[in-house]
């Protein structure tokens, strides 16, 4: 069994007109510690193929979804939002959409997903700190959230992600809110994370950079999985 499996998922949000369809039909396989990227236009389906992984679709987005999908062997009907946390992180596009509103300091906005799962004081602070300095903010560890630009908020989510050490990481356009320096130093980090044993999906419109170190391109349009791929081929398709 693969990792993560779609067996001809469809979902329409509950605000779709009837003949509207997020994703179609679509089916796909993806490893343990593949590399994934997804691409294609906006409105593509891209955003909701990530809710999928870590079941934020059905649980979160209202909506019909028919077909399954499954992650390490659970499917998404049958979990929880919170169960799944361990299994797999979604960095939203939106990092202001990600950010709890309810921290008053970076460290502790970090910590909050840590002391749901009830580890130790001390392996807290040091996840937290490790990560924070993984993501090039730890001068900002007091500081509170909401006063974040986009750049700063977009990293501090993806550390709060990656301190839960989740066995995949779903990253949808980590670097949105990032100058090219900030995308730069994002794109190194990640690009590092396949060695580390993660599985990681990668949404983004600028692949092209990342393609060496992409094991397999998707390709989205209008809901459907339209190419699956060596990134190189695929890519001169496009
Ligand atoms: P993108 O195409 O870059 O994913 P969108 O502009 O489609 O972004 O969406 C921005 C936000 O609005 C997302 O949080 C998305 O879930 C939400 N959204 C998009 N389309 C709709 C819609 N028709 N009704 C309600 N929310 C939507
Ligand atoms: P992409 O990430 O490729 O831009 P999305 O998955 O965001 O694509 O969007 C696919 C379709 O689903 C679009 O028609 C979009 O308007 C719709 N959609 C996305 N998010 C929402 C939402 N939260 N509510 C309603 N419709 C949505």
């Amino acid at each position: 069994m693969s990792l993560i499996e779609f067996d001809d998922v469809s979902f329409q949000y509950r605000t779709q007109p009837d003949d509207e369809y997020a994703l179609e039909s679509v089916s796909c396989r993806i490893e343990r510690e593949e590399f994934v990227g997804i691409t294609g236009p906006s409105h593509a389906g891209k955003s909701t193929f990530c809710r999928c992984i870590p079941s934020y679709i059905p649980n979160f987005f209202d909506g019909t979804l028919s077909g399954t999908v499954t992650v390490d062997g659970v499917d998404a009907r049958e979990t929880t939002i919170g169960e799944m946390a361990t299994t797999a992180g979604l960095l939203f596009e939106n990092p202001f959409d990600q950010l709890t509103g309810a921290s008053t300091s970076v460290i502790e906005e970090v910590a909050f997903g840590l002391e749901n799962l009830g580890l130790p004081a001390d392996e807290i602070l040091e996840r937290c700190v490790e990560n924070l300095e993984r993501m090039n903010i730890r001068d900002l560890i007091d500081r509170n959230p909401q006063q974040l630009s986009g750049g700063q908020s977009q990293r501090l989510a993806l550390a709060a992600i990656l301190a839960m050490q989740p066995e995949v990481l779903v990253l949808d356009e980590p670097a949105s809110q990032l100058d090219p320096h900030g995308t730069d130093e994002v794109f190194d980090v990640i690009s590092g994370m396949d060695d580390e044993g993660y599985t990681v999906i990668l949404v983004s419109q600028q692949l092209g950079r990342m393609a060496r170190h992409l094991d397999r391109l998707f390709v989205l349009d209008n809901g459907r999985l339209v190419d699956q791929g060596d990134p190189r081929e695929v890519l001169d398709h496009e």
